[in-house]
């Protein structure tokens, strides 16, 4: 009976100009400020519309989230962005190690670990992404290979501080496919997620950690998804690009 607040977060990957994340963050606060903070409503758009975006949601029941940010506050790091300016600009959660960033652009387990501890240092709590591929599902590797990316992304932190976090389990053979895991397949995941953070840590902590599930979370699959005793909520991509979609997935988790 641990009560969660559901968080169902939009990544918006790399899409929108800032005009466009304006125009859609105006529909947004349309369909969705009737719900209030029954649940916890996060958008991530691109670095460059953040300050814009931040300052269209005041006064709204949306929070801001980056994508990504640098492990260090500031230096020689040309192209990057560091979790300081990001908390600066009005971010409240940083998407860390989202599957994208792990096959495109060498993040790592101890990647993570390092944006995560500069995303709890400035101030914000990471959304931490795990999840297998096709070919470690289908060789039965799923359960380890998630439990070693949990294990490699929180190393060195509290009980305290992982009980803030949000985990965002998202297989990987789910992201933009429009292949959805079950919802059993995507509990028993979950299940497995908190049991390890009750062994890592104590069973209070694992029972306070959000762990959304991502990976084509759409209209008509949300409510079953969100319904499991173990998801706490969604990362959602292609659907939160459509403010209509994202409040019927919004409202599904209600
Ligand atoms: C994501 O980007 O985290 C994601 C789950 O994408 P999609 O909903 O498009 O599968």
């Amino acid at each position: 009976a641990e009560a969660r607040r559901k968080i169902i977060a939009g990544n918006w990957k790399m899409n929108k100009t800032v005009p466009e994340a304006l125009a859609l963050v105006r529909e947004l606060r349309g369909v969705v400020s009737a719900l209030g903070d029954k649940v916890e409503l996060v958008i991530a758009p691109p670095f460059v519309a953040l300050h814009s975006v931040a300052q269209a949601i005041e006064d709204s029941n949306l929070k801001l989230a980056a994508q990504n940010c640098h492990w260090e506050v500031s230096g020689a790091f040309t192209g990057e962005v560091a979790a300081p300016m990001l908390k600066e600009v009005g971010c409240a959660y940083v998407i860390v190690g989202h599957s994208e960033r792990r096959q495109f652009f060498g993040e790592t387990d101890e990647t993570v670990n390092k944006r995560s501890r500069a995303v709890l240092k400035a101030g914000m709590v990471p959304i931490i992404c795990v999840g297998e591929t096709l070919a470690e599902r289908e060789g039965n590797q799923t359960l380890e290979v998630v439990e070693r990316q949990v294990k490699g992304a929180l190393a060195g932190f509290s009980a305290a501080d992982v009980a803030r976090f949000v985990l965002a389990y998202e297989p990987v053979w789910a992201i933009g496919t429009g292949r959805t895991a079950t919802s059993a397949q995507a509990q028993e995941v979950h299940v497995a997620i908190r049991s390890q953070l009750a062994r890592l840590y104590d069973g209070a902590a694992a029972g306070q950690v959000r762990i959304q599930y991502g990976g084509s979370v759409k209209p008509d699959n949300a409510a079953e998804l969100l319904g499991q005793p173990d998801v706490d909520g969604a990362l959602v991509g292609g659907a939160s690009l459509k403010a209509g979609d994202f409040a019927a997935i919004v409202k599904a988790g209600v």
